[in-house]
């Protein structure tokens, strides 16, 4: 007989601190700050006020509720307000408890969580999904069960068969991995998910009033740099359920702003017109916030003017480059009079505009990397991120094939690449003085250098 309290499945959702502790072992990331823990408690307020929920765990909780079974959130656990309800969870026992670790790369911290899940329930099966996960060994190690892309449909099957008391090495779908461990194969975009239902935002303790909305799921572009798994196909949910989902989210829990999470919302620009469409059918007034490519803007000339008036006040604009040489190598599919033209659209709509630029690509010159800080500094964007060229395994396999192309680019990712002319360190220096080139004069920073440029902050 199944006890009343009987829980299936557990959730966790956590996010590193930005401080550390002076003096870290190398290979952990962050600030290091002698007063962390009391710079820690402030942001995590602050963060816990301002910044949306992810949404992993509410898709998570939906499809698994979906699916019977029993199913509860705990979101930060490690935040001193959060812990007790994480302990009273575990004390259930729950079959599974699935972390998220879209924003945990450090074992460490992971360990905070999954050694107190091991200590207060050892028999919980800990299955682990997200992008630390992907990306380190030693994260993966700390679970029972890796589930690789987007994990609803899988997690679901996978606690569904512990539920009928298969062993999770027997568990059809799960794995062995070269190496240990096991793992189990989730979803590029939608595909093996009958219904693509609306995040269970019960799941979600915040008190953020921007939420996060997906679209779609892929890339349909294939830029040489990138590592992005789902690239080179998107698949797009229709506009309508796109609209409605919206519409639920205001209506009941008075959110006015959403921030579209899709790599590019405007990649296809017939379905952003048809979801402003719905959005404007629905009377939704809301607020929102997109990635998108400038190229969708100068072929489509109306295109940001029709978002504006859909409630669109802000595009996370991938420009990655100006030069055309530049932009052929890194296969963007667009000039430089397309970045112009598209920029110009949507500056012209009202829309600000936060850009993004690598520099360091193969081929990148002081003098490239100046002219791009002329150019951001010649048009109203609200901010820019000059993010240093990191190289990934395929971005190397592919100049192994092409090496001419790539001016003999090789080594080891991300920051372990040289090239004919410029390494990282050397592609660090240029980012910089591109940055200092921007704000000079400014009493407020226009471009940023992201922490992670730095060549002795991971990823290496
Ligand atoms: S558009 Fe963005 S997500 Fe898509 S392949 Fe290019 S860099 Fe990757």
């Amino acid at each position: 007989m199944t006890p009343a309290n009987a829980l299936d499945l557990l959730l966790i959702d956590d996010e590193e601190e930005i401080f550390r502790p002076s003096q870290p072992p190398r290979g952990s990331a962050g600030v290091y700050n002698p007063n962390s823990a009391l710079f820690n408690l402030g942001m995590a307020l602050l963060r816990w006020a301002v910044v949306p929920p992810k949404l992993a765990v509410p898709l998570l909780s939906a499809q698994a509720k979906a699916a019977g079974l029993s199913v509860e959130t705990v979101c930060r656990p490690t935040l001193p307000w959060q812990g007790p309800r994480l302990r009273r969870l575990l004390a259930r026992r729950p079959l599974a408890a699935a972390v998220t670790t879209v924003a945990i790369f450090d074992p460490v911290f992971l360990a905070r969580i999954t050694s107190e899940i091991r200590r207060l329930s050892p028999g919980t099966v800990i299955i682990l999904g997200g992008h630390g996960a992907a990306a380190s060994a030693e994260i993966r190690a700390q679970g029972d069960l890796w589930i690789t892309g987007h994990g609803e449909r899988r997690l679901a099957e996978v606690v569904l068969e512990l539920k009928k008391g298969v062993p999770l090495p027997q568990v059809p779908g799960v794995t062995a991995v070269p190496g240990g461990g096991l793992s189990a194969a989730g979803s590029l975009r939608y595909e093996g998910i009958p219904r693509v239902l609306p995040p269970d935002w019960s799941a979600a303790s915040t008190l953020a009033r921007s939420y996060p909305v997906e679209a779609s799921r892929g890339c349909r572009f294939n830029c040489a740099f990138c590592d992005f798994p789902g690239r080179g196909c998107q698949a797009f949910r229709p506009a309508a359920d796109v609209a409605a989902e919206l519409a639920a989210v205001r209506r009941e829990r008075g959110v006015k702003k959403f921030e579209f999470v899709d790599s590019s919302l405007t990649s296809d620009p017939a379905f952003v017109r048809q979801l402003c469409a719905e959005m404007r059918a629905a009377g939704l007034r809301v607020k929102w916030k997109c990635f998108a490519r400038p190229d969708a803007f100068a072929r489509d000339a109306g295109l940001a003017r029709e978002m504006a008036a859909a409630g669109c006040t802000e595009i996370f604009m991938g420009i990655e480059s100006i030069h055309d040489g530049l932009l052929a190598a890194m296969r963007r599919g667009m000039d430089r009079a397309a970045v112009e033209l598209g920029l110009a659209r949507a500056f012209e709509a009202g829309i600000s505009v936060h850009g993004n630029f690598i520099i360091g690509f193969p081929g990148e010159t002081e003098a490239t990397a100046l002219e791009t800080a002329a150019f951001v500094r010649a048009r109203p964007f609200h901010s820019a991120y000059f993010c240093t060229f990191g190289a990934s395994r395929e971005m190397l396999d592919l100049a192994a094939r092409e090496p001419a192309r790539y001016l003999n680019l090789a080594g080891t990712p991300v920051k372990g690449w040289r090239c004919d002319g410029l390494d990282y360190r050397g592609a660090y220096g240029l980012t910089l003085k591109a940055v200092a080139a921007v704000n000079a004069g400014r009493s407020k920073p226009l471009a940023v250098s992201p922490r992670t440029n730095d060549p002795d902050c991971p990823p290496f």
